[in-house]
């Protein structure tokens, strides 16, 4: 049994934003006998005599290669984007870049909880933050708070919130609405087209696609948060290494057929393992009676990667992991191979046997075969 998907075959916003990326590319300005792959840029200085404005000028001001790939970026989002060495860093440059003493912030409090120690970093500086469910993000109004952060879907636990709609309030309330669409990427949801200020990501996940770099960015339509993003990197000295800029590129360039693929894998996996006998619970966007279905369906162009599922206990969910030949043990998300991990490992407030599965670009039928089979193997 498999899902029906959602129709692809009808234009979609990212659709659009694809369109974009192709255009961009036929204007790359290049001369006879240039490499037509992205040249690698290895400089902390360039050739700069007399007015350099308009050029790089010192490797932590830009650099050719990150340019390149925040075009990329900026064309699947369909804004200017601003890179960073990791997704924290790109989330960090947000919570410290755009608040100041007195101010006071709301973040989901089952997203990914290292964005939680951020801002417990910043109450040191005289920024309050409260936190709410993902699912009733809504709830209790945003009235008071200068920037909302909502993660949807929400890592693990794959809950969402309605992004239009809580945009529309932000923006009522006067504050300014941030959403981490790390475990969509901009061919599943769009954000900033549902009315979000910003978006951010870890492109160490999917966008990267290879488990071989760290990477994290920024986009907004609003010039002056663009601004304050460029002059926060230059300032702190948060910049992308030029080499995992160039990794990043070569991943961005797949990342449509991949996350595709990962997509249609999830969605042939998610209801076989609801229908196993070893399977207490599971959460997937993608499942009829989804407590996220409904507004997945609306808002989100594909139900996503990733899988959350219960066994019986944490010996049984070790024992899965450990014992199916086509996953890997280990943290993180949106590389090639399916991964899972249990995630109490990392203090996550879930049941002992709760594991997140990131399904990967495996040919899907071997796939579920061997997760059946390490499910079979697991016993009573
Ligand atoms: N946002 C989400 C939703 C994540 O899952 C992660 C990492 O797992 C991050 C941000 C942080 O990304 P990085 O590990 O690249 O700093």
């Amino acid at each position: 049994m498999s899902l029906s998907s959602k129709d692809r075959s009808s234009p979609n916003r990212s659709s659009k934003a694809r369109a974009a990326g192709l255009a961009h590319l036929r204007d790359k300005g290049l001369k006879r006998g240039d490499a037509i792959p992205l040249p690698l840029t290895m400089a902390s200085i360039f050739h700069s005599p007399g007015d350099s404005t308009g050029f790089h000028q010192y490797g932590r001001f830009s650099n050719p290669t990150w340019t390149a790939v925040e075009e990329m970026l900026g064309h699947l989002e369909d804004a200017p984007c601003v890179g960073f060495p990791s997704g924290m860093a790109a989330i960090s440059a947000v919570l410290f870049g755009l608040v100041k003493a007195g101010d006071r912030i709301l973040l989901s409090s089952d997203g990914y909880p290292t964005t939680r120690l951020v801002a417990e970093r910043l109450r040191t500086f005289g920024v309050e933050f409260d936190v709410r469910p993902t699912a009733s993000f809504l709830d209790g109004g945003f009235d008071g708070y200068r920037l909302v952060y909502a993660e949807t879907p929400a890592n693990p636990g794959l809950d969402i919130c309605d992004i239009a709609a809580v945009a529309k309030a932000v923006h009522a309330a006067g504050g300014l609405f941030v959403v981490d669409n790390t475990t969509m990427t901009p061919f599943g949801q769009r954000p900033l087209d549902l009315g979000a200020d910003i978006v951010l990501a870890a492109d160490t996940k999917a966008p990267n696609g290879h488990s071989d770099v760290l990477f994290g960015h920024v986009a907004s339509r609003d010039p002056e948060i663009v601004t304050a993003i460029q002059d926060w990197r230059k300032t702190t000295g948060s910049i992308p290494s030029s080499f995992d800029a160039w990794l990043l590129h070569r991943g961005l360039e797949t990342l449509e057929l991949r996350f595709e693929r990962m997509c249609d894998n999830a969605e042939l996996i998610a209801p076989r393992l609801k229908a196993h006998p070893a399977v207490r619970s599971i959460r997937f966007p993608g499942l009829p009676d989804d407590p996220s279905h409904n507004l997945a369906r609306v808002q989100m162009e594909r139900f996503g990667f990733l899988i959350s599922f219960v066994l019986d206990s944490e010996e049984k969910a070790e024992d899965f992991i450990q014992g199916c030949a086509l996953i890997h043990s280990a943290t993180s998300f949106g590389g090639v191979h399916t991964c899972a991990e249990r995630r109490t490992k990392r203090g996550d407030a879930v049941p002992p046997g709760f594991v997140r599965l990131a399904v990967g670009c495996e040919p899907g039928e071997e796939l579920w075969q061997a997760i059946e089979a390490a499910l079979d193997g697991l016993g009573d």
